[in-house]
């Protein structure tokens, strides 16, 4: 089974991923994760990464291709949960191409549809675990970690995005309108596209997500 997470900055695609990975044993690939990391090299090239992802733009789809190649090679498990991937229309057709070359294809797309409004107040409220990257929101009372600044899960330093202000949000969100939901109509096209509201309590939304993934799973038997 593969899924690919589509939602604007801060809807929750790290939070649910998380969820969804645990209980469906999916390998949970996140560029901007996976870019974090190279940006946390003190090297030129950290250097290069930090100063473009604050800056809130796309980046360039060579480097995006790199880092996931080099991590899809250390990878076992090939149930994919991609978390901020694609995010444009070339991302799509490339990553189409590279599952038909193992017969697979992708299962479901699940947009994350959360107001701009909603986006911005949690924005600047994000915190996330620098050991498991688990997400915490201090602005959001079911998000807060029990301890200030500590992970629940492995007890991890919690920080702030060097992204998650105002100023890169709006450019982050302005990215998402002009090239990433390109891909709502692309997938829609494809029938595989599924809409949650997620303005709501993560527990809410996750068991939507499950509903979803097992309806067709219960379909498929159906048919055979
Ligand atoms: P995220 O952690 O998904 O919010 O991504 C953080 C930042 O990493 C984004 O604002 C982009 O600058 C960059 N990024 C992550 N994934 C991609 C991608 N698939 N294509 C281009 N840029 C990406």
């Amino acid at each position: 089974m593969n899924i690919i997470l589509l939602a604007p900055p801060a809807a929750g695609k790290g939070t649910q991923a998380e969820l969804l990975e645990n209980k469906y044993h999916l390998n949970h690939i996140s560029t901007g994760e996976l870019l974090r990391k190279s940006a946390s090299r003190e090297d030129d090239y950290g250097k290069k990464m930090r100063s473009l992802l604050e800056s809130g733009e796309l980046i360039s789809d060579d480097i995006i291709f790199e880092v996931l190649n080099k991590h899809l090679e250390t990878c076992e498990n090939q149930n994919l949960l991609l978390d901020g991937f694609p995010r444009n229309i070339y991302q799509a057709e490339r990553l189409e191409e590279m599952l038909k070359e193992n017969n697979d294809k992708i299962d479901f797309v699940f947009l994350l549809d959360v107001p701009k409004e909603t986006l911005k107040k949690r924005i600047t409220g994000r915190r996330i675990c620098e050991k498991c990257g688990s997400a915490y929101n201090v602005n959001i009372d079911s998000l807060k970690p029990k301890v200030d600044s500590i992970c629940d899960q492995c007890q991890g330093k919690l920080y702030q995005r060097n992204d998650d202000n105002e100023k890169s949000f709006e450019v982050r969100y302005q990215e998402y309108l002009d090239k990433t939901s390109a891909l709502i109509t692309y997938y829609q096209n494809k029938q595989i596209l599924y809409r949650i509201e997620s303005d709501k309590d993560k527990e809410e939304v996750f068991q939507e997500l499950c509903e979803r993934i097992e309806k067709r799973g219960r379909n498929d038997n159906d048919k055979k």
